[in-house]
């Protein structure tokens, strides 16, 4: 028995190993991971990692948990090719790891700024441990930054930084933050938080040109021209798919290495699970590619169930949060479709909750602050149940009663 390979260990291949063994599987599992570090939480790097000297990286599980699940975990190890039809994996440097399934849990990488002068020194992104370490060091020298894009993961560096005392600019290309991900009611509250912390922000911006000096930059220029000084700048404008592996060996790739409902690529004894990968999502019945702790583990867990022989569906919950600042952002479902909302809560107390309804049906909320309406949320639109406009109105006790 060749047992199960899991190409990245990063939040999603290493929940898959776990819940292989949960499952009762008892063949071999290795996880292969091209990075040297004990398997790591992503969000915290740029919440708080960054701006304290101190802060120590916290592992997904702690060391014992590999060698007493009898996980095979070898760090430092890249998987260049696939042999599909053989069911073989090329590592790089030399030498081969057979499979009977193979779950790529590859994640995604920093989309390149494709600008002259985006290989200098101090011209950084955020995805791995490596960069967190990267930015922490180059902003302990930096006292101005600039941030290109304002989606989340910029606009967290962002108030992570200026809390750390640094001179902040956030340079978004189109009108507005966020992109679509939230409602522009949240997206303009979380610019008018930042603005009052001193963060800087330029809409409808993008920069032209990035200016070094012996090879460091020095400088962003925006398309109107404006000189904006930077010892460092933050590349933040979105994920690609690790997708290369899964494409050179033929399996069917759109936006994501496209996965049925229980996880299987077009060659079934291969998965993919978490940023990697695109499906027809059951709650809204489009074709996704998430980014998110919640998509990777509960795909993870789907991904066990499949190779240890059951057939359900995945059927969990979108979910995803946010710190931005003092702002603690959550959301629940798919909004995209949507075509009215309701407001509960107080923008000034920074404290509020969008429900997003299509017609009569609540698609997703957003909260600022207010966990109680994100956890309920969880709980109705797993149930499957709607609640009208006016019910949500009356407050959470009538939400819950109908829930029990
Ligand atoms: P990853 O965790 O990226 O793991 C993939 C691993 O595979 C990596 O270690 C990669 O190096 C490795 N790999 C790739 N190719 C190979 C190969 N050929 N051979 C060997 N190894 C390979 N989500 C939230 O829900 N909330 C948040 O607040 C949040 N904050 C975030 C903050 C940051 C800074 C970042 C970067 C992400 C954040 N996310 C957040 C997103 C979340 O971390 C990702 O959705 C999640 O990590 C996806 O898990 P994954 O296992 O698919 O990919």
């Amino acid at each position: 028995k060749n047992g199960v390979v899991i190409v990245g260990a990063g939040h999603a291949g290493v929940q898959a190993a776990a819940s292989l063994r949960e499952d009762g599987y008892d063949g071999p599992v290795i996880l292969v991971g091209d990075e040297n570090e004990l398997p790591y939480h992503k969000p915290p790097l740029s919440k708080t990692f960054i701006k304290d000297a101190g802060a120590k990286p916290q592992p997904l599980r702690g060391e014992t948990f590999y060698t007493g699940s009898a996980i095979d975990y070898r760090p430092g190890m890249r998987i260049e090719r696939i042999d599909a039809g053989r069911h073989s994996l090329d590592i790089a440097g030399g030498g081969a790891l057979a499979f009977d399934h193979l779950i790529l849990a590859t994640g995604s990488r920093p989309r390149a700024l494709p600008l002259p002068g985006a290989d200098l020194s101090g011209v950084v992104s955020l995805r791995s441990l490596a960069d967190a370490r990267l930015i922490r060091e180059l902003s302990a020298r930096s006292e101005d930054v600039v941030i290109l894009g304002g989606g989340f993961i910029g606009l967290e560096i962002a108030a992570t930084l200026r809390a750390a005392g640094r001179t902040v600019t956030v340079v978004e290309s189109v009108d507005r933050l966020l992109g679509r991900a939230v409602a522009p009611v949240v997206a303009s509250h979380v610019r008018q938080r930042l603005e009052a912390t001193g963060v800087r922000i330029l809409t409808g911006t993008s920069i032209s040109t990035l200016e070094g000096e012996n090879g460091h930059i020095t400088a962003a220029i925006t398309s109107s021209g404006e000189r904006l000084p930077a010892r460092m700048v933050v590349v933040g404008i979105g994920a690609v798919p690790n997708v290369e592996l899964a494409q050179a060996a033929g399996l069917h790739v759109a936006n994501g290495i496209r996965v049925d409902h229980q996880m299987r690529s077009s060659v079934p004894e291969i998965l993919a699970i978490g940023d990697a990968a695109s499906s027809r999502h059951w709650f809204t019945g489009g074709d996704v590619r998430l980014e998110s702790v919640q998509n990777a583990t509960d795909q993870a867990r789907l991904a066990a169930r499949t190779i240890t022989g059951h057939t359900d569906a995945y059927s969990a919950v979108p979910w995803f949060w946010s710190d931005i600042g003092d702002m603690k952002l959550q959301m629940v479902g798919l909004t995209a479709g949507g075509d009215s909302h309701v407001v509960l809560g107080d923008l000034p107390d920074n404290k509020f909750s969008i429900y997003h309804y299509a017609g009569d049906r609540l698609l997703g909320i957003e909260s600022v602050n207010r966990p109680g309406d994100h956890m309920l949320g969880r709980k109705m639109l797993g149930a499957g149940f709607s609640p009208t406009p006016q019910m949500v109105a009356a407050g959470p006790d009538g939400l819950k009663a109908a829930l029990a």
